[in-house]
């Protein structure tokens, strides 16, 4: 279908009958015309969101009833367990494991991420495949074109979109592919009955990024090999964190006071929340996410300048560390 932007929330019945777009809250063509588009990369069928969180909730609510036990990777996005744990009053149980090796025997669902945002291990997939449970995949810091967890075993390909996939910073979007039918059903019914749907203009925003989506990720990618080898041989350094691939690198300094003065010392790259746009972005993840995370780690989403420029930042604020 064509990434063309239509806001209608009514469309007319066609001889007196719903013809395949009713009403915006069910499906509209912007929003299906970036699900095939997301399809197509992730070999499956997606279905949109208004945010990755949103996304997750539905997941959680067309899956896990009441009395389920729901195992994440601690190493996963906090936001994650911070959901489970907000839910528990509707009968959730949350278990958090390591996702290097096989989830907890007795888990109803299971999530893990590929790889883990800011710590970025990987998953054992052969593993999680083996689990009886369902297996839902975040693999927002890969994206698609790196990892597509369906092609692992996964059952649910997971991803927020307002990262990469978006790649702007000015659009909030989720999406969950999938390629059993009966799954999608589910999840699809579950998000028409919540209205968890997201709007035609945030859709469009987001299949427009997607058109640009292999360049970008090829240049900040290429960018981020540059500066992970270069920041590992940097004295202030003291574990780099870095798959060998995406724009994500973690790196640790000595303590949360100098992450701080590493923050405040910054010129070209913002000191702002978020990952996978055009423009750099550094942050401390410990004051989000507390004693989980080593009070030194700095996350860098590695954007599309120049990467000379990005060093000689991140050399100049390094020195304040
Ligand atoms: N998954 C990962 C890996 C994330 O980094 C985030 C947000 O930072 C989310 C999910 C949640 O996505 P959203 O902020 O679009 O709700």
């Amino acid at each position: 279908m064509d990434a063309r932007l239509d806001r209608s929330t009514t469309w007319p019945y066609e001889d007196g009958e719903p013809g395949r777009f009713s009403y915006q809250r069910d499906d509209h063509p912007t929003g299906v015309a970036c699900e095939e588009a997301i399809g197509r990369l992730e070999g499956g069928r997606a279905l949109l969101f208004p945010s990755g969180m949103g996304a997750v909730t539905t997941v959680l609510l067309a899956l896990a009833r009441s009395g389920a036990t729901v195992a994440v990777a601690e190493a996963a996005y906090y936001g994650h367990s911070q959901l489970i744990r907000l839910l528990e009053p509707w009968g959730l149980r949350l278990v958090e494991f390591d996702q290097t090796g096989p989830p907890p025997a007795g888990a109803d669902l299971v999530l893990i991420e590929s790889p883990a945002n800011p710590v970025l291990s990987m998953p054992d997939f052969e593993a999680a495949a083996a689990h009886p449970a369902p297996v839902v995949c975040d693999a927002t810091v890969a994206s698609p074109l790196r990892v597509r967890p369906l092609e692992h075993g996964c059952d649910i390909s997971l991803h927020s979109a307002t990262k990469v996939l978006a790649g702007h910073d000015d659009v909030l979007a989720g999406v969950a592919t999938v390629r059993d039918d009966e799954l999608f059903a589910r999840l699809h019914l579950m998000r028409r009955r919540i209205g968890m749907t997201i709007s035609p203009d945030a859709a469009y925003l987001l299949h427009r990024g997607l058109r640009t989506l292999s360049v970008r990720l090829e240049r900040q990618e290429a960018t981020a090999r540059v500066l992970a080898e270069r920041l590992a041989g940097h004295p202030a350094v003291e574990t780099l964190r870095y798959p060998g691939f995406s724009f994500l690198i973690s790196f640790d300094v000595a303590d949360a006071d100098s992450a701080g003065r590493v923050e405040r010392s910054l010129r070209l790259i913002e000191n702002a929340t978020s990952l996978g746009a055009v423009r750099s972005k550094l942050e401390s993840r410990h004051r989000w996410e507390g004693d989980r995370i080593p009070g030194g780690l700095l996350r860098l989403s590695v954007g599309l300048e120049d990467a000379e420029d990005l060093w000689s930042d991140l050399e100049q604020a390094l020195e304040r560390a």
